[in-house]
C-alpha cells in the first residue's frame, strides 16, 4: 500500500515536471521565434525603406481631389498595410510641415477599439485623415458636428464609417450590458441589433455570424444617420462633392473591405 502510494505520487510528480519543462521549452520558443522575426522585419525595414519627408497636401492639392481619388488611396494604402509595405515617414518633419494648417483627405469614424489603428490601417500620416473615434462607431450631434467641420469647412472629400470584426461594442449592445454611462452609449448601438432581427440562427454575441451581422447593420445604420441629421453633409453628398461610405476592418487579416452601395 505505502509503496503504491509513494510509486503514484513520484509518477505524478514526473507528470507535473514534464508537463512544466514541455511548457518552458514551448514558451520560449515562442518568445525566440517572435524576436527573430521582429530583428528580420526590421532588418528589412531599414535595409529596402527610407523615411519619407512626404509633402503635407496644399490646398489646391485637395481641391483637385475627387472622392473616388481618396477612396481608391484608402483601399491603396489598406493593401500596404495588408502586405506589410507601409510607407516609412519621417513624422517630425510632417509636423513642423503642417504647423499651420490642415487639407485633409478624408474624415473617418472608427471604433474606440485599439487593435484598429486607423492611420496605419490606410497608410497615412499626419495631417492626411480626420479621426473621429466612439465604442461602436456610432454617431451624436458632436461627431456629425466634427464631420460637418471636416468636410464643409476644412474641404474633406470622404467619410467613412468603419466597423471592425469581434467589436466589444457590438457585442455589449447585443447582450443589453448596463453599467454606468455605458448602458447610455449602447442604446446609440441597438437600434442595429433591432434591425437584424430576422436573422436565423442563435442571436447571441457568442454567435459570430450574429455579431459580423449586427456589425454590417451598425455601420450602415450610422450612414442612414448621417445623411438623416446632417442637412450638409446630405447635401454635399448629393452634389457629388463628398461621398459617405461604411466599410468593416478583419481583425484576423488587417483587411477592409469596403461596402460601396
Ligand atoms: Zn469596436
Amino acid at each position: 500500500m505505502y509503496h503504491s502510494l509513494t510509486f503514484n505520487l513520484n509518477k505524478k510528480k514526473k507528470t507535473i515536471y514534464y508537463f512544466f519543462v514541455a511548457l518552458l521549452s514551448s514558451t520560449i520558443f515562442a518568445c525566440q521565434s517572435s524576436v527573430d522575426q521582429s530583428q528580420s522585419n526590421e532588418s528589412k525595414a531599414t535595409n529596402s525603406v527610407k523615411p519619407l519627408v512626404e509633402k503635407v497636401l496644399t490646398a489646391e492639392e485637395q481641391e483637385a481631389l475627387t472622392p473616388d481619388k481618396v477612396l481608391s488611396m484608402l483601399k491603396e494604402g489598406n493593401r500596404r498595410f495588408v502586405v506589410g509595405t507601409l510607407t516609412a515617414r519621417d513624422h517630425s518633419a510632417q509636423v513642423r510641415n503642417s504647423t499651420f494648417a490642415q487639407y485633409p483627405k478624408a474624415v473617418i469614424l472608427s471604433c474606440l477599439d485599439s487593435r484598429v489603428p486607423v492611420e496605419d490601417v490606410f497608410d497615412r500620416g499626419i495631417g492626411d485623415i480626420f479621426v473621429g473615434r466612439v465604442a461602436g462607431n456610432f454617431v451624436n450631434v458632436d461627431l456629425l458636428g466634427s464631420m460637418e467641420f471636416g468636410c464643409k469647412v476644412a474641404g474633406a472629400k470622404l467619410v467613412l464609417v468603419l466597423g471592425h470584426e469581434h467589436c466589444g461594442a457590438v457585442k455589449s449592445a447585443i447582450d443589453d450590458v448596463e453599467l454606468g454611462n455605458i448602458t447610455a452609449m449602447l442604446s446609440k448601438i441597438k437600434p442595429a441589433v433591432d434591425l437584424v432581427s430576422d436573422f436565423e440562427g442563435e442571436k447571441t454575441s457568442q454567435n459570430e455570424a450574429f455579431v459580423h451581422e449586427v456589425c454590417l447593420s451598425n455601420v450602415k445604420n450610422t450612414i442612414k444617420e448621417i445623411r438623416t441629421n446632417s442637412l450638409i453633409l446630405k447635401e454635399m453628398e448629393s452634389k457629388g462633392g463628398i461621398k459617405i461610405i461604411g466599410a468593416v476592418y478583419d481583425m484576423s487579416t488587417g483587411e477592409v473591405e469596403f461596402l460601396e452601395e
